[in-house]
């Protein structure tokens, strides 16, 4: 028989963003978190829209979410929106005030406003409303004046034995605070609507998560949510809060004060490989044991634990002048490096497209190896290899022309002049080219440099250019004998 307790039951675990922005790179890493860990221990990814604020949602949201997500490239087994699953809410809102663990509050206005302080301080309860007969609530709510949903917390301060809510956090270790420090909390707003308290924790139930994995920003909502899980019935899961994302002064990562940055869609639109990407993002939080920082994505699936997630807030550097943190775009160097040239090109080539290039798959396939070495944004395979596209070359200096150390505009000539001859009777391949230029250049008593570099340029037009052979061999023979014609006739205006 097999032995039951030696096999961990297959965790399940839920992303559950609400789609009242962009998708925040800080969400992204919740996703991704959530992600391996689920993947590591072969259990069960659930997407879960957050989506019961009705006022604040937009589908611009909804689309940025899934856009990110899709890009990012990691499925999920499970999708629900909570929009579609307010009955089980208010199912077990009624459960709740049914056991007496919950009670109307009739105060208006700020009813459904957790963190209303008074001058005492922080604002716990209105014992006008907790301690209202059930006779007066019914009669009430019966007239028709609305009202919210509040959690009884457990109050031990008359009693004197105060209630100690504690969990062990699988980032943060053991924590703990007093139910009397725990404000009663609302579950249903006064237009009826759960709040995220409640539509999370009854969701959480129902769909059997065992692990909830989040933003250290929730870890003070996990008190309220202990309560809410023992009031269900229900066995809390397990928690883990993650560092936040902070900019290099210490501030949260938000957009309103860093700007794009923080959006998801800036890092796939400026290039990024996502594979790229999700390694920088793990690198942010999590050090694996190996201490290795560039990683496909299958080898961080196998390293990934929570044990190895960090207390301390991940700093993400970035400057005005430099929007992405160095470690990432050197990240995206290495992943493209190590890409297959077939996957590489496919992914640079909606960055032609969008820029207006009439580039075809082939000849992307042709020139990605060509600058592969030489891009660490998908974006910048424009400005390397834009003279591949074009008809016209982009205006350069002449003096580019003139080989180094000493070779002057004559000399330019003679060399671009000589290939003009040689060049129509030689088979445009690597090989063919190499050895005719270097036969060009013995019979002109040059050596290789001040015979290629004017070649170079004028059918590049920039020294800083790919392996010139290939270079060659791609752009074809008529390509290169015009832009060397074109690049006489400029040598003629140095005189
Ligand atoms: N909708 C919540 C948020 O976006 C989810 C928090 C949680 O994971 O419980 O912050």
């Amino acid at each position: 028989m097999p032995d039951s307790t030696s096999t961990p039951l297959a965790p399940r675990v839920r992303f559950a963003p609400s789609p009242t922005g962009f998708l925040h790179v800080g969400s992204a890493r919740t996703f991704i978190f959530n992600w391996l860990f689920a993947r590591h221990n072969h259990g069960t990814m659930i997407l879960r829209l957050d989506d019961t604020d009705v006022e604040r949602n937009t589908d611009v949201s909804v689309r940025s979410i899934f856009d990110g997500l899709h890009w990012l490239g990691l499925n999920w087994d499970e999708e629900y929106k909570q929009s579609d699953r307010l009955a089980l809410h208010q199912q077990a809102a009624q459960d709740l005030f049914a056991k007496g663990l919950a009670y109307r509050d009739f105060t208006p206005a700020h009813s459904g406003d957790d963190n209303q302080s008074s001058a005492q301080g922080a604002w716990l309860f209105n014992p006008g409303m907790r301690e209202l007969s059930r006779e007066e609530s019914d009669r009430r709510a019966a007239s028709g004046e609305s009202f919210a949903l509040r959690y009884r917390v457990p109050r031990g301060l008359k009693s004197g034995v105060a209630r100690i809510l504690s969990f062990v956090d699988g980032v943060y270790g053991a924590q703990s605070k007093a139910a009397d420090e725990v404000e009663d909390f609302a579950l249903l707003r006064s237009d009826g609507m759960p709040t995220y308290h409640l539509a999370s924790c009854a969701d959480d139930a129902a769909l059997n998560i065992s692990h909830i994995i989040r933003g250290q920003d929730h870890l003070t909502n996990t008190y309220k949510h202990l309560l809410i899980f023992e009031g269900l019935g229900a066995t809390a899961p397990h928690f883990a809060h993650l560092p936040l994302l902070v900019a290099p002064d210490g501030a949260k990562l938000s957009k309103r004060k860093h700007g794009p940055v923080v959006s998801v869609t800036t890092y796939r639109d400026s290039g990024f490989l996502p594979a790229a990407f999700i390694n920088f993002l793990c690198l942010l939080g999590w050090s694996p044991k190996n201490d290795l920082e560039f990683m496909p994505l299958e080898q961080i699936a196998a390293l990934f634990t929570l044990e190895g997630v960090n207390r301390a807030n991940a700093v993400v550097n970035f400057t005005d002048a430099d929007p992405f943190d160095p470690k990432a775009v050197w990240l995206n160097a290495e992943h493209i490096r190590s890409l297959p040239v077939e996957k590489l090109a496919s992914e640079i080539a909606p960055f032609f497209a969008e820029a207006g290039y009439n580039a075809t798959p082939e000849k992307i396939a042709a020139i990605t190896p060509l600058i592969r070495e030489r891009i660490k944004l998908l974006r910048e395979a424009i400005g390397a290899a834009d003279f591949f596209f074009l008809e016209e070359l982009a205006p350069y200096d002449p003096a580019e022309l003139i080989p180094p150390k000493g070779g002057d505009a004559a000399m330019a000539r003679r060399v671009l002049s000589h290939a003009l001859e040689v060049l129509p009777a030689v088979t445009f391949d690597h090989d063919s080219l190499d050895k005719a230029l270097r036969e060009a250049a013995a019979t002109l008593g040059l050596k290789a440099g001040p015979m290629f570099q004017p070649i170079r340029v004028a059918v590049c037009g920039r020294k800083n250019a790919p392996p010139l052979f290939e270079t060659m061999t791609v752009l074809g023979r008529d390509v290169c004998l015009n832009r060397i014609r074109q690049a006489i006739e400029k040598l003629e205006s140095l005189g």
